[in-house]
């Protein structure tokens, strides 16, 4: 699109994928002027070696964090299937908020009407009586078709516009794409803060703070907040953070936390403004100390305070993890972040993990983590495929496997006991003795029903699989081989067809 707004170049959907073919998308949006965004995205969200993972539309991780915060409109522009899908998730996940969405048609997007409609909506959204910010996000086609949100204004009427490009075939995971909205709100607020006085949080600590960056179990920043207590510190607010003002806060930080490793453009906010990062998380005992250590080393406290801190907070972390032994063999899969550090305490309570596959890629935040579990003979699998959790589950054949909702399905189809990642393990506590006590309890609950699972696989023996499940017939379906046989012909025969003619024009 040109500096008017028109575009000259409209994406043409074929292939692949809900976005319609990644190649295509990714050359229509550098033709229409994106590549600079685009080796952004590449940069801080790499996809080797093991490319792009199956998991929902990633941007849903930035609609969930602009949804979660007070005062904060959120208007999405894209193709209508993407936005009914994207609010229909939302408000499964008990979002309660009006998603805006400006639609568009081939014309209104060819001529570069789409752009003056986001601009108009958000002059109209933009009521400082209502919001501190707005944020608008170009899913795939507007993106693809080069829509320029960053001519939005900067502000209207002190409400602040943002605009950012979340497309699927560039950002590969809604993990990541949390940190594309909190890192471009953070960049923001620090130019606020470098610019002169900003608002103050609603509750400031009155202690140096550490800045948690991740989405965390409620339960557990109070928990950290406790275990930096002996040292002077304490628990900034929380990023992705509840409300404009409270960006502030998390930047003034002396320590950012990256409890979850893959927030990599937020990091180079707190970077820029001076502050210390650090990786892993307090889990178990040994991550506790380790952490403990490295957070009290960063923040520059004396080593007689980061001793009393890991005095008060190790012992009773040890008594409690003796109190709950777990002795399963449990794979680990997930696209939350988090999974080494599951992985971890699971480790330390005793359990055997073969195998940890993270949707997310390798960043340095997690090298502790990954090397604690290496040494432990941890197989892990950064930027995991479906196909490659779904390999190490039948080639382990664990007590239970944490998982996504595929694999879920695959293992409970194999008779083999599992849970999925997202709603039981990240919706409870990980850290400090909660986080013990808990990841004990699910497993124990879990692993104990193990003989139910081969109860429903001989139950559902004989109902067919596949092509000829036999669910709602009276028998099971006839296999048609012949009609497969046909239409991959009539399939090769167009593709040949295609590339033929292309090799003419
Ligand atoms: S915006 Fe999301 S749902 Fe829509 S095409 Fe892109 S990745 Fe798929």
């Amino acid at each position: 699109m040109s500096m008017d707004g028109q575009i000259t170049s409209a994406p043409t959907a074929t292939g692949d994928g809900c976005h319609g073919g990644r190649a295509t998308m990714l050359d229509a949006a550098r033709a229409a002027g994106k590549s600079e965004m685009l080796d952004g995205l590449a940069k801080d969200y790499p996809k080797g070696p093991h490319d792009q993972p199956q998991s929902m539309c990633p941007a849903f991780g930035s609609l969930r964090v602009g949804l979660r915060m007070r005062r904060t409109a959120m208007i999405l522009s894209g193709s209508a299937c993407c936005v009914y899908g994207l609010t229909f998730t939302s408000h499964f996940y008990g979002a309660k908020r009006t998603v805006g969405y400006v639609p568009f048609n081939s014309e209104s997007l060819v001529r570069g009407q789409l752009y003056e409609d986001i601009r108009n909506a958000v002059h109209e959204t933009a009521k400082p009586e209502d919001y501190d910010c707005v944020v608008v996000i170009n899913l795939c086609v507007p993106t693809a078709s080069g829509v320029p949100l960053d001519l939005l204004p900067k502000a209207i009427d002190g409400v602040r516009i943002i605009g950012i490009d979340v497309p699927g075939f560039g950002v590969p995971t809604h993990a990541e794409a949390k940190d594309v909205m909190a890192g471009a709100m953070l960049r923001y607020a620090r130019n606020e803060a470098e610019r002169g006085p900003v608002q103050r949080p609603r509750t400031q600590s009155e202690l140096s703070t550490v800045s948690l960056i991740g989405e965390l179990f409620p339960a557990d920043p109070p928990g950290i907040a406790a275990m930096l207590a002996p040292m002077g510190l304490g628990v900034a607010p929380q990023l992705p953070a509840r409300e404009w003002r409270d960006l502030y806060a998390a930047l003034d930080c002396s320590v950012a936390a990256a409890v979850h490793p893959f927030y990599t453009a937020s990091v180079r906010e707190y970077v820029a403004a001076g502050r210390p990062v650090v990786g892993s998380g307090p889990v178990g005992v040994e991550g506790t100390a380790a952490w403990l250590e490295n957070i009290g080393k960063a923040a520059n406290v004396s080593a007689a305070q980061i001793d009393a801190a890991k005095a008060r907070a190790l012992g009773p972390l040890a008594g409690v993890l003796a109190g709950h032994r777990i002795n399963s063999t449990i794979t680990v899969s997930g696209y939350e972040g988090s999974e080494l550090l599951v992985a971890r305490l699971l480790v330390e309570c005793g359990a055997t993990v073969p195998y940890v596959g993270t949707a997310c890629p390798r960043t340095p935040w997690s090298d502790a983590d990954r090397e604690w579990l290496e040494a432990r003979g941890v197989h892990i699998q950064y930027r995991a495929s479906l196909e490659q959790d779904m390999a190490a589950m039948k080639d382990v054949r664990p007590d239970l496997a944490l998982g996504t909702t595929p694999l879920v399905q695959k293992a409970k189809e194999m008779g083999i006991p599992a849970i999925y990642f997202t709603n039981m393990v990240s919706a409870r506590p990980l850290f400090g003795i909660p986080g013990i006590a808990s990841m004990a309890g699910i497993i124990a609950t879990q692993t104990k029903g193990a003989d139910r699972f081969s109860k429903m696989v001989s139950f559902f023996d004989g109902v067919g699989s596949g092509d000829n499940t036999g669910y709602g017939w009276q028998g099971k379906p006839e296999a048609h081989p012949d009609y497969r046989v046909k239409n991959q012909k009539l399939r090769l025969a167009k593709a040949k067809a295609a590339a033929n003619q292309s090799m003419g024009s």
